[in-house]
């Protein structure tokens, strides 16, 4: 069992390593998608806003449309009052429908006006928000860019390690004993092994029952941790 342990402590220092790197591969790119994400639901805001401007510009534009045709009837009205002079009841059907037209052009224009001022809102915030999308972009090109070459390296740094670790294992390690070990790398990140200094585990600072520390000095079997579970070895 000596064996077996200066074996594993022959590589803890390595998989310690490849434990962080491997979860630096991991990390940046799922950054990235975070950071991406963000940007989408912000051009998709973005975008929302200007729907609506596009649909209140479209408002404005029948209102003002429709206005100008009622200007032109109005027109159209005054000349046959002017013309009609003589029939009492036809000028006073006329100049009815003259306040009618007038009054609905009023109201019109209002609601116009209103219209234009929302548009004119809603303008400013799509501007300010393709400001801020533009600005953005760059900032997530640049930060893109870094992840591209931090996993490059990183990918190269566990291709060294995973080859440096195979050259110093060399197939000597029983299969269940780095079964155990390298889960306790995954649950204990990165750290599997432990020393027992007086009779206290220097990964979770817990001291271990007497029949522990019996079982780790006849070193026939793995030994691990009650509490944490690491591999326990002795100092030399
Ligand atoms: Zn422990």
């Amino acid at each position: 069992m000596q064996e077996v342990l200066r074996a594993l402590r022959g590589i803890q220092d390595l998989d310690f390593e490849l434990f962080q790197v491997n979860r630096e591969y991991a990390r940046l790119p799922a950054e990235r998608d975070v950071k991406r994400e963000e940007l989408d639901r912000r051009i998709h805001r973005r975008d929302e806003i200007d729907g609506e401007l596009k649909t209140l510009q479209a408002q404005i534009k029948e209102i003002e449309d429709h206005t100008t045709m009622q200007r032109q009837r109005m027109r159209k009205v005054e000349g046959e009052a002017a013309k009609s002079r003589a029939d009492a009841a036809l000028l006073a059907a006329f100049q009815h429908e003259r306040q009618s037209l007038r009054r609905e052009i009023g109201e019109a224009e209002e609601e116009g006006l209103q219209f234009v001022e929302r548009a004119d809102e809603l303008k400013a915030r799509v501007e300010a928000l393709d400001a801020e999308i533009a600005e953005a972009e760059t900032v997530f090109t640049e930060f893109s860019g870094n992840v591209d070459t931090e996993s490059a390296e990183a990918g190269k740094r566990l291709e060294e390690l995973n080859a440096e670790r195979e050259k110093r294992l060399g197939g000597s390690l029983p299969p269940d004993v780095l079964d155990v070990y390298e889960r306790l790398l995954q649950a204990r990140e990165g750290v599997a092994l432990a020393e027992l200094d007086q009779r206290v585990c220097q990964g979770c600072y817990m001291s271990v029952p007497a029949n522990v520390f019996v079982r780790l000095s006849r070193a026939v079997d793995l030994v691990q941790c009650p509490s944490c579970d690491r591999i326990l070895y002795l100092p030399d």
